[in-house]
């Protein structure tokens, strides 16, 4: 296995050829170690510290801002090192994964008193006891609350000359989840933005094919090559097959050779990172991705759905509506919001459970009540089947599941449940109502973090543990008390029970009684050990068993906890499966009171979802800018919104172009719109007084002139990459926002691509479009293209100022109030006045020759576009027509479409 980015992993860390003579025994080991692991920076455990050494040992301390020792010479080099606590481990281990690197853990696996008794020199014996990568870990300290964790497998079949199916496994470990799902290369992009991994695994051929090399470095998240041996459909079979005890995959339902390929890649690669331990993992479902809304990167991005465009969650409209009550459930909500449905069925389904709670307040209040109290029941349950639980999880469930039945029966009392919410009552009727009792019996109030800790076990819970428990606390009390004992049984008052280093206990009497001690009845208690001047001194086989006693009761007491917190543990994992449909049920429920809290407190209703291709909104609003504008009491403007089609649906949807001045509230009208029919489809009431959609499949949102200096490319060039993805790309079911597209370049260039765009969209897209501009020339088109509407952002003037209105209104702007804006935004004086005049001798020269009259002049776009090629003379090789047939513009990437374009525009 190989690891980029980073690349400059670890590969070349310890030199492999040393030469033994040379090498210490702990270096020997080290090195071997460290050669089973190349890709991995190796923490070294050594007493309290994982060190690392070499060059590990550089980047950690890099990364880290430790300090990098040496340690010895190797070679006759000295031997970099650093090391962390292991204590504080946890975060530098979470700050190496979040810079995209991958970390073996090697701990000592034996007592290094074991070691010693082999000899002085011999090495105490260490493994690797588990690889910690990105997408593959457990521990509450390293994992976001509410972002899922994904490892995402790829695989490809071939389905043709040239064409592909890639198959997606993703395992989130955290909380078992496993899903699979097929897709055609040009989705593999908007399959990642939706699922969000947090690390992509795939065989070499896939990483290093040319056609993927700029997708896999613009994707942002760590992808991990994997050599190809053990990736193939027949051995990733197999080991799905052993790993869930089935004799055929057929029990989990159909999937495709690439799917299988990909789910066992990822099975082996989470069985090699946690070396031997069993992650609880379900068996594999497809994933209902195909059908979800299709929404690439940018659109996410655009409309900052889950992330505002600095990559905050605050801000974004997953944290405007997140109403859920625990962090766990948030998990869920991102994951409605980043893929809403397009079955009118599955989302009415959801609709009904909101509904049902936006009109039953008591009953939500209630379910919220008890919804508060469920602690992350999956990654606990995660955590425990991977042997790296602690008290805590174990609370954490008992905690879950006791909530879990208070909320069922809460359903249950109310009976007569839409169908989600009946199922959900279900699942969770099925946890066993004893667990959480004996969970709770056993286990104590205040926990420790880690089971090592020990006292967490309830006092009372166990006779063995309480005793034991009583010696090692109060060890003096028991002493005192044999001693009363000895006193009274011997008659001597002035008896002690002492200790010192060489004796341990014993027993000490004056000289005279010693004395008696020796003789019969006494010397079969007493054994003689010590004669002091004026004393004597006794050991006695009750005092022995005693003090061995008091010795080694604090080790006892830990391990039978430890025994009692494996049989928790026991008990719990064999009722996973109905725990685990409990956490979905609860996560589900949370969502849907939240979403119905959200409803009822702000106003929104239930859309209606058809399978037309309706778009109506009445009153709508968006609901970042709201309630962003709440918070300093001020009031939003609702709009209205028409894009359904004026006549036969045939004929397709409508194009809304909206002119207005800057800072009018184009922006936020289109935007709000795309909202909410991504809100109406994830099962989610709307920011508005209604609103009628049909389906919507796919959705396209740009921003002209948007700065994507990272990727290197002008902002021109992004912005018309962007629009040829949408022109070739959106269908009659697809709902398409362009921001001022065009606005990037010169005046007459800009404007010429905009309305070359929304003929486009007219006449071969047909597609339900919001297209905002400032080209108030473009609003002419309304009168030539019968579904194009043009709608205005109203602003009145008052005393020279501009006053933004925010109502959109049906026409078009009469003007820009660009100046006005500039005005407010506190140009000189000067320069505004300068401004107006220039505008008074441009606006002059417009009127000579205005460019609205050139649509008059200009025939229609589309003709040409769908106008057959004229015939050329069959003997005539056409290099042009021979490049052109074999472009295949459905196979094609947007960058790769106008690429082409290049080259056939030079054949030309
Ligand atoms: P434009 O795209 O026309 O330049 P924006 O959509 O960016 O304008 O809006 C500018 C600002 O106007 C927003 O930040 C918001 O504060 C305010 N605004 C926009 N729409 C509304 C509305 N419907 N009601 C109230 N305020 C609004
Ligand atoms: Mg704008």
């Amino acid at each position: 296995m190989r690891h980029s980015p980073p690349s400059e992993a670890t590969r070349s860390a310890a030199p492999a050829e040393a030469a033994p003579e040379r090498v210490t025994p702990m270096m020997a080991q080290y090195i071997e170690i460290k050669a089973a692991n190349p890709d991995c920076l190796l923490f070294y455990r050594m007493g309290d510290f994982y060190e690392l050494f070499f060059r590990d040992a550089e980047i950690a301390s890099r990364r880290l801002g430790i300090v990098l020792t040496k340690r010895g010479k190797h070679q006759g080099d000295d031997i970099p090192m650093c090391g962390v606590p292991v204590d504080r481990a946890d975060d530098y281990l979470q700050r190496l994964i979040a810079a995209g690197h991958r970390v073996a853990v090697c701990e000592q696996t034996e007592d290094p008193a074991e070691a010693k008794k082999r000899g002085n020199k011999s090495v105490v014996k260490r493994d690797v006891v588990r690889l910690v990568t990105p997408g593959t870990i457990t521990e509450e300290r390293l994992l976001e609350p509410d972002r899922a964790s994904l490892l995402i497998a790829v695989a490809r079949r071939k389905t043709g000359e040239a064409a592909s199916l890639y198959g997606l496994a993703a395992i989130d470990i955290s909380t078992g989840r496993f899903t699979v799902m097929e897709t055609p290369q040009e989705r593999l992009g908007i399959e990642f933005s939706r699922l969000e991994p947090r690390e992509i695994i795939c065989p070499d051929a896939i990483h290093d094919d040319p056609e993927l090399k700029e997708f896999w470095r613009e994707i942002a998240v760590p992808v991990t090559p994997l050599a190809r041996d053990g990736l193939d459909a027949a051995s990733a079979e197999r080991r799905l097959k052993e790993f869930f005890g089935v004799a055929t995959l057929d029990a989990f339902g159909h999937f495709s050779r690439a799917e299988i390929a990909a789910a066992g890649a990822a099975l082996a690669y989470v069985e090699r990172t946690q070396l031997g331990a069993r992650p609880p993992l379900s068996a594999p479902v497809r994933d209902s991705g195909s059908a979800t809304m299709l929404i690439d990167a940018a659109t996410r991005a655009n409309l900052e759905l889950t992330r505002t465009l600095g990559g905050e969650r605050q801000g974004s409209l997953l944290a405007t509506i997140d109403r859920t009550v625990t962090p766990g459930d948030a998990r869920l909500l991102a994951e409605w919001l980043a893929g809403p449905l397009t079955d009118p069925a599955a989302i009415a389904a959801r609709h009904d459970a909101v509904e049902l709670l936006v009109a039953n307040g008591a009953l939500r209040e209630d379910l919220r009540r008890a919804l508060e109290k469920v602690p992350d029941v999956a990654r606990a349950l995660a955590r425990l089947s991977l042997d790296r639980g602690g008290p805590r999880d174990l609370a954490a469930l008992g905690a879950g599941l006791t909530a879990a039945r208070e909320v069922a029966a809460l359903l249950v009392r109310r009976g007569d449940l839409p169908a989600e919410l009946a199922r959900a009552a279900r699942a969770l009727g099925e946890t066993d109502p004893d667990l959480p009792r004996r969970l709770t019996e056993a286990l104590a109030e205040e926990l420790p973090l880690n089971r090592r800790d020990g006292r967490f076990v309830r006092e009372g819970h166990d006779a063995t543990l309480d005793e034991l428990r009583l010696l090692q606390v109060d060890s003096r009390k028991v002493i005192a008390q044999l001693q009363a004992r000895y006193a009274t049984e011997t008659g001597c008052r002035t008896l002690r029970i002492k200790h010192n280093a060489m004796l341990g206990y014993f027993v000490e009497v004056p000289q005279a009684m010693g004395e008696e001690f020796l003789k019969e009845p006494w010397r079969a208690t007493f054994v003689h050990r010590q004669t002091m001047s004026d004393a004597m001194r006794f050991s006695s086989v009750e005092l022995s068993e005693l003090e061995a006693r008091i010795a080694s009761a604090a080790d006892r007491a830990l391990k039978l906890e430890l025994a009692i917190f494996a049989q928790l543990t026991e008990m719990v994992l064999a009722q996973a499966e109905p725990i685990k449909e409990a956490a979905l049920a609860l996560a589900g429920l949370d969502v849907v009171a939240a979403l119905a809290d959200l409803a009822a407190r702000e106003g929104w209703s239930r859309p209606v979802i058809d399978s037309s291709v309706a778009f109506t909104i009445e009153r709508g609003r968006h609901p970042v800018v709201e309630a962003a504008l709440k918070r300093d009491g001020k009031p939003f403007v609702a709009n209205d919104t028409e894009l359904s089609p004026p006549g036969t649906e045939a004929k397709g949807g409508r194009i809304c172009l909206i002119t207005g001045p800057n800072m009018a509230g184009k922006s936020t009208f289109l935007r709000q719109n795309a909202l909410i029919a991504v809100l109406a489809q994830m099962g989610s009431f709307v920011p508005a007084a209604s609103a009628h959609i049909g389906i919507v499949d796919r959705l396209f949102s740009r921003v002209g002139a948007a700065d994507d200096l990272a990727r290197g490319r002008s902002t021109f060039m992004v912005e018309m990459v962007e629009t040829a993805a949408i022109l070739n790309q959106a269908g009659p079911r697809a709902l398409v926002i362009l921001d001022e597209i065009g606005r990037g370049t010169a005046t007459f260039d800009g404007l010429s691509i905009a309305w070359a765009a929304i003929e486009n969209l007219h006449e071969v897209n047909r597609c339900r479009s919001l297209f905002a501009t400032h080209y108030h020339e473009l609003t002419a088109l309304g009168d030539r293209l019968d579904r194009v509407a043009n709608a205005t952002v109203r602003v009145t003037e008052w005393k020279g100022e501009v006053v933004f209105l925010h109502e959109v209104v049906p026409g078009a702007a009469d003007r820009s109030y660009g100046i006005q804006v500039a005005k407010l935004a506190g140009l000189p004086p000067a320069v505004v006045e300068r401004a107006r005049a220039i505008l008074g001798e441009l606006e002059k020269t417009e009127r000579e020759k205005p460019v609205a009259s050139l649509v008059d002049d200009l025939p229609l776009f589309a003709a040409p576009v769908r106008r057959p090629v004229p015939a050329v003379a069959d003997d005539q090789p056409d290099e042009l027509r021979e490049a052109l047939a074999g472009v295949e513009p459905d196979e094609m990437t947007p960058r790769e479409a106008l690429e082409a374009l290049y080259r056939l525009k030079g054949l030309a």
